[in-house]
């Protein structure tokens, strides 16, 4: 083989890499999990409430999952109930209690670095006439308890602060608030979402009297959530219908995604047994960071913060930018939280530990998991440097919905089809292309145009997203990729394809 092919060749290898580092988004469902859920599908599809022997295999996975889940938290099966997620959980018990206590008691003591589906809720019972005082927390995130507790009035009935934050990974005190909200006669609802599974969790030992949690953050299922409420703690139904959820929460239970959430917490125990060796991986990523960037500011408690979670500033550095790069090469992090990522406004929790609008589009969140090796954290800490030197060649994407005849037909563009010759034949190309053969690409670089704006298409936008890298690494400037290939472009713009596909088609023969 010849040296310019092997040299096209190990730029392939780059492209082969999946790195998930955005474990507080979501987690990809356990073996143990998919095997416990496939066979409730398979064979206890029963109703709980059915009488029959299959309704009753069916009660009985709910009652293994409900003491799983309350082995977890060191709680009582009986005070756990199953959700469709923790925003409903959330939203559950705010709602409620503002209910139940308003309008004798109106206010609610909170903090801003709660998850949306906390501060958004808070926000709609302010409407309703609930009073909310959020409570400072430091540059790490940290709340005061001292602060926390002078906000506290004849008026408060609630504190309701998180556990773990999802963006910096800070944990707070939480026996410590629980302790401050007993001696004021207040509940305390604390969202533990993401720290199931990272941190150990004593809901009986800590004394709070609501917490939420969800099951696709520790390895299981999307779409079930749990709330943690106290023996004795007021309470309301929050769904009416049928008795299910010891009537609070009617409605045929999602049975398969509760035995995941229950096979997953009892997983817990692992999970927690692996928490240091990801945090031993942390801190080689710091370390390594901080040689790559030494202004850079992590926001993340080191030693007492979560074991996975990593929030850092590049100054300079769009978060943008760098999360393209990184995905581009097969890496997922994320910018602030995953429910604010839809959303241009830079995060509450960044701006609540005194970052500029600018500094929190700087900064992003890297969140490991078990299954996060040293190589993952070694390829990851190359892009990163290289996309900081200034060295990532950027490849511009184009959509299928965006290639229109003024592109398809603009004299400054050349379109380049890579695909195999086997596509070829089942569909036909974009009119004016030139087709050249994509495992030779170094061979048909003589013949490619370094004044226009190369267009690089293949069926499907993962071999031309290669050919185009390849390409930016030859020297030529301006090279895009069709996303979604010629399929995509098909399915997307019908019509063009009909009316031009396969029209003034160029074979390029290879130089030698
Ligand atoms: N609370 C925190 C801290 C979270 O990180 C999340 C999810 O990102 C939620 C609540 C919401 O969980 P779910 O997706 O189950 O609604």
């Amino acid at each position: 083989m010849e040296i310019r092919q092997l040299e096209f060749l190990k730029h392939l290898r780059l492209f082969k890499r999946h790195v998930y580092l955005d474990h507080n988004a979501t987690t990809r469902v356990s073996g143990r999990v998919r095997r416990k859920m496939n066979q409730v599908l398979k064979h206890d599809y029963g109703n709980p409430s059915a009488l029959y022997e299959l309704g009753r295999r069916a009660a009985e996975v709910m009652a293994e999952a409900r003491q799983q889940v309350a082995d977890a938290i060191h709680a009582d099966p009986g005070e756990i109930y199953f959700t469709g997620c923790a925003t409903e959980s959330n939203n559950a018990v705010l709602r409620s209690l503002s209910g139940y206590f308003y309008p004798g008691k109106k206010k609610i003591v909170s903090t801003p670095i709660e998850h949306p589906s906390v501060l958004r809720t808070l926000e709609f019972l302010q409407t309703r006439g609930i009073a909310v005082e959020y409570c400072p927390v430091d540059r790490q995130g940290r709340v005061l308890p001292d602060e926390l507790e002078g906000m506290i009035d004849g008026d408060t009935f609630l504190i309701c602060c998180m556990l773990a934050n999802n963006e910096i990974g800070t944990i707070q005190d939480i026996a410590a608030i629980a302790g401050i909200a007993k001696r004021h006669g207040v509940l305390v609802l604390s969202d533990c979402v993401q720290a199931l599974g990272k941190i150990p969790i004593d809901m009986h030992g800590w004394g709070i009297d609501y917490a939420s949690f969800s099951a696709h953050k520790l390895y299981g299922p999307k779409g079930v959530g749990a709330l943690y409420v106290r023996q004795g703690s007021p309470f309301a139904p929050f769904m009416h219908g049928g008795h299910q959820e010891n009537g609070m929460r009617a409605g045929t239970e999602s049975l398969h995604n509760i035995a995941g959430f229950g096979a997953a917490c009892r997983d817990v125990g692992r999970l927690l047994a692996r928490a240091e060796r990801i945090r031993a991986l942390k801190s080689r990523l710091v370390r390594r960071l901080r040689e790559i960037e030494p202004d850079g500011a992590i926001h993340s408690p080191d030693a007492d913060g979560l074991p996975n979670t990593l929030s850092i500033t590049f100054p300079n550095v769009s978060n943008a930018g760098l999360l393209a790069a990184l995905d581009q090469r097969g890496i997922a992090v994320s910018a602030g939280s995953a429910c604010s990522s839809q959303d241009d406004r830079p995060s509450p929790t960044l701006k609540a530990i005194g970052l500029s609008d600018r500094a929190a589009r700087e900064t992003i969140r890297v969140s490991l998991g078990c299954g996060t090796s040293a190589r993952d954290i070694r390829y990851t800490l190359k892009v990163i440097r290289d996309h900081v030197a200034g060295r990532t060649l950027l490849v511009n994407m184009i959509l299928p919905a965006q290639l229109d005849e003024a592109i398809l037909f603009d004299q400054g563009s050349y379109i380049l089809d890579v695909r195999p010759q086997f596509q070829r034949r089942n569909f036909a190309g974009l009119p004016n292309s030139h087709e050249m053969s994509f495992v030779a690409v170094e061979k048909y670089l003589r013949l490619l145009p370094r004044d226009k704006h190369i267009l690089v298409v293949c069926h499907r936008g993962y071999l031309s997203q290669i050919a185009a890298y390849y390409l930016r690494s030859k020297g030529f400037e301006r090279v895009s990729s069709l996303r979604g290939g010629v399929a995509g472009w098909k399915a997307r713009q019908g019509d063009l394809y009909q009316k031009y596909a396969g029209q003034n088609v160029t074979v390029l023969e290879p130089v030698k």
